[in-house]
């Protein structure tokens, strides 16, 4: 655990961080978080005196617990509901701030709402009205109850957090925000916080009220990605590239017997197709994208988590905050085109000092983009060696089996679900 913590804050402890009340020492110990991340340590005390933060820190550095802590502390003192609204871009990681808020909050019998979309409506609103202390949402929802509920009001809210603060501004949710913007109190308390923030920083800092303080990871250490992640690269033919990785995973999880792995991949339809081609491969998967319905989505994570089976196939829906500490490899199935995209990607793994590795594929019309990431990330990636002879072996069964599979989905109603959602975004759109 000790790289976690940089020189700065190594020899801190909670006990000195300026206000934090005994019951929040406590409870930190009881939860064995012993000594706070340099984020940590440097944005909670701010935050409790009532600045605007900025938090820029690697993934996995404890963002959450940098504004979990002082809103608990804060609530702790005058509890009332709604007292902070947290925005983040998807569902799977609303539940997993709450689930942070309820592992500290039990002292103050905290009452937390998780407003997402892909769930029963009036449940929600049901929530919504007994006026919880905390409401975890994401964008969508949350504007689709305060356009159609005028009776439920975040005109009181002290604390409003935007985790994964670029994701939420860089555009696809503008409409949504702007709503929610709309019904907030213009005094109040901002908490920004992502991995990869500068792009945006600009237009944040605007955004946010009274002087706001920033803080980054300092600049000695710019590189992009954590220390002890471990960053390959695997140069394929395209029509090799599905039986190499098959031949990654298989010699992967015979080393690593407890390791889970996520492969991304581009398109909810790939990653469906992967998924369904591995299975068929007798080499157990789950996948999640934004095809699949809630209950599904949510089904397939449990599943993963529980180490019920290793491999998640992903689409980007899962490449923000999600924090599974057994996650050992990462596999980029297609490379992303923006290499922050990778960065977050990445992210899954090696997190709180813990180790970890990533496998990035690329073709050779790819390269670019490998240079890209490599110049974001200031790290030049080696050649990871894999079982070439396995995967000339392999690759016919592989190949074959994946056609099947496209086949099977185009005979179901896959594309049809698409349709059907488009369908329905274009009408809650108005067009
Ligand atoms: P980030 O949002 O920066 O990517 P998270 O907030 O998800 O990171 O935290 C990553 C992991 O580190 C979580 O499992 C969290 O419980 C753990 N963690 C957070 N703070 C500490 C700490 N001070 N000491 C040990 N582990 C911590
Ligand atoms: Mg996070």
């Amino acid at each position: 655990m000790a790289d976690l913590v940089s020189e700065d804050t190594r020899d801190k402890t909670y006990d000195d961080i300026p206000g934090l009340q005994p019951w929040m020492l406590q409870q930190l110990k009881y939860l064995k978080i012993l000594r706070p991340t340099p984020i940590q340590y440097h944005c909670i005390p701010p935050a409790i005196e009532g600045r605007d933060i900025i938090g820029a820190a690697k993934t996995g550095s404890g963002k959450t617990l940098a504004f979990v802590i002082p809103i608990l502390q804060k609530l702790s003192v005058d509890p009332y509901g709604i007292y902070a609204l947290v925005l983040t871009p998807t569902r799977e990681l609303a539940f997993q701030i709450a689930d942070q808020f309820k592992g500290l909050g039990g002292p103050v019998s905290l009452k937390i709402s998780v407003i997402v979309g892909g769930i029963d409506r009036l449940t929600q609103c049901k929530e919504l009205s007994k006026s919880p202390h905390v409401v975890v949402a994401t964008p969508g929802r949350l504007a689709d109850i305060l356009d159609s509920a005028p009776e439920f009001t975040l005109k009181r809210i002290k604390f409003l957090v935007l985790d994964e603060a670029d994701r939420l501004m860089d555009g696809r949710f503008d409409d949504q925000i702007q709503t929610i913007w709309s019904s907030l109190p213009e005094r109040r308390q901002t908490l920004l916080f992502s991995a990869t923030i500068t792009d945006r920083l600009q237009k944040m800092k605007d955004l946010a009220s009274s002087e706001v303080f920033l803080w980054q990871t300092s600049a000695k250490n710019d590189q992009a990605t954590v220390q002890q992640l471990d960053e390959r690269y695997c140069l394929v033919s395209p029509v090799s590239k599905d039986a190499t990785m098959v031949a990654l995973l298989l010699e992967f999880s015979e080393k690593n017997p407890k390791g889970l792995i996520i492969v991304f991949t581009d398109t909810c339809k790939s990653t469906q197709i992967l998924s369904m081609m591995l299975n068929n491969l007798g080499v157990q998967s789950v996948c999640i994208h934004s095809m699949l319905t809630q209950k599904e989505r949510l089904a397939a994570l449990a599943r993963f988590k529980s180490s019920q089976v290793k491999i998640l196939i992903a689409t980007d829906l899962a490449s923000r905050g999600l924090d599974i500490p057994l996650v050992q490899l990462i596999v980029n199935h297609k490379i992303p085109n923006s290499p922050s995209v990778y960065i977050h990607r990445v992210g899954r793994t090696a997190r709180a000092g813990r180790s970890g590795q990533a496998v990035t594929f690329v073709t050779p019309h790819e390269l670019k983009l490998l240079l890209a990431v490599e110049g974001k990330t200031k790290r030049k990636m080696s050649e990871v060696k894999v079982d070439e002879a396995m995967a000339q072996r392999i690759m016919k069964q592989v190949n074959v089996t994946k056609r099947e599979q496209e086949i099977k989905l185009d005979e179901t109603d896959f594309d049809e679900r698409r349709n059907i959602n488009k369908r329905k975004r274009l009408i809650m759109e108005g067009r």
